[in-house]
């Protein structure tokens, strides 16, 4: 793996650092998130908050917005959080052990045992989903992989696995090769460093390891959101800081109980916004957040003069502006649904 790795491994922003901080920041990035996406983000937070204790003194609105686009904003919150605590608890010091790391917000188990392998050279093992992937091929694991059997187990492999010496490198050297060569659907064996040992190969099962999750069906949610226009530009609204999405921006949102007319039910925010006019009906979008699936009608509304918006943070912004906004991920999806300018 360590041979392989020396010739194969990635070129990344944070591989040359061993600075805890900007593993940190890296890692949470990183978590759901492709790399390629992730190069871009990293660099932007670290001109904006070159140290964690730029990034405690900050609000946690400056953070979500620059984190816009990147999704999973669970993640943002917490990384201020986290940055918080390190500052007011452990005096700005990342501490370095994995039990100690995952007392920060969004730190878990695996993601505690990279920051202490990559910035502290402790030994500690890794388990994202790549290297579980990996793990369930290389010793041909064939029963579901997410039940507690499996979590035991799996934990175990990867502690023994993980090397006396040279943490840091084989810490790169397995999420890499999760990354680039033991791929979720196509793993490209002939060129894998652990090929003469992986029993998944050996069985002809490399494809069709891990087994497939049984997924359970996701409650559906409806909602209706009013995109109100005044001069090109659209009225959107900060969710509270706290509670599911929060932080996030959105058009003005009505839930709708079985039976609801969407349009009866935007009338009543018309009325509290003291807003008319013809409603334009813009279809409606689905988007699958973590625990529901929202089924999102939406319809715009042109005005010329100032409505009255209650007293929440919120903003006029162009078309421009909001795709660039970090707004949760079906109001960014209404954003397609808007026409071109002059319909
Ligand atoms: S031999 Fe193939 S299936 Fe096994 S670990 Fe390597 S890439 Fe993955």
């Amino acid at each position: 793996m360590l041979a392989w790795y020396a010739k194969q491994g990635r070129e990344l922003p944070w591989r040359q650092t061993r600075n805890p901080y900007r593993i940190w920041l890296s890692e949470i990035m990183l978590q759901q998130t492709r790399v390629e996406a992730v190069i871009g983000y990293y660099q932007r937070f670290l001109e904006n908050f070159p140290s964690v204790e730029h990034l405690a003194a900050a609000p946690q609105a400056a953070v979500i917005d620059l984190w816009a686009g990147l999704g999973y904003y669970a993640r943002a919150r917490n990384l201020h959080a986290a940055a918080k605590l390190v500052v007011e608890q452990f005096g700005g010091i990342f501490p370095p052990s994995p039990e100690e790391l995952q007392r920060l917000p969004g730190v878990g188990r695996s993601t505690a045992g990279a920051i202490a392998a990559l910035a502290f050279e402790q030994r500690a093992a890794i388990l994202d989903g790549n290297v579980r992937r990996i793990l369930c091929r290389l010793f041909a694991w064939q029963e579901p992989p997410r039940s507690s059997a499996a979590e035991k187990q799996l934990w175990q492999w990867a502690e023994e696995l993980t090397p006396q010496a040279r943490v840091h490198d084989y810490t790169q050297a397995i999420m890499d090769l999760g990354a680039t060569v033991c791929l979720p659907r196509k793993p490209f064996c002939d060129s894998c460093p652990l090929h003469e040992l992986c029993q998944a190969r050996r069985l002809g099962l490399e494809q069709q390891l891990p087994l497939k999750q049984k997924t359970k069906p996701v409650p559906i949610r409806y909602e209706t959101a009013l995109l109100l226009e005044r001069e090109g530009r659209y009225l959107i609204r900060r969710r509270p800081a706290n509670g599911l999405l929060g932080g996030l921006w959105e058009f003005p949102t009505v839930s709708l109980a079985d039976g609801d007319a969407a349009e009866a039910k935007l009338q009543l925010l018309m009325h509290e916004f003291a807003v008319s006019g013809e409603l334009q009906p813009l279809g409606s979008i689905q988007h699958l957040y973590s625990h529901f699936r929202l089924v999102l009608q939406l319809y715009r509304l042109s005005i010329s003069d100032w409505p009255q918006v209650a007293e929440v943070e919120n903003d006029w912004r162009t078309v421009a502006e909001l795709n660039h906004a970090a707004l949760h991920g079906a109001h960014k999806k209404a954003v397609g649904k808007i026409p071109a300018t002059g319909e």
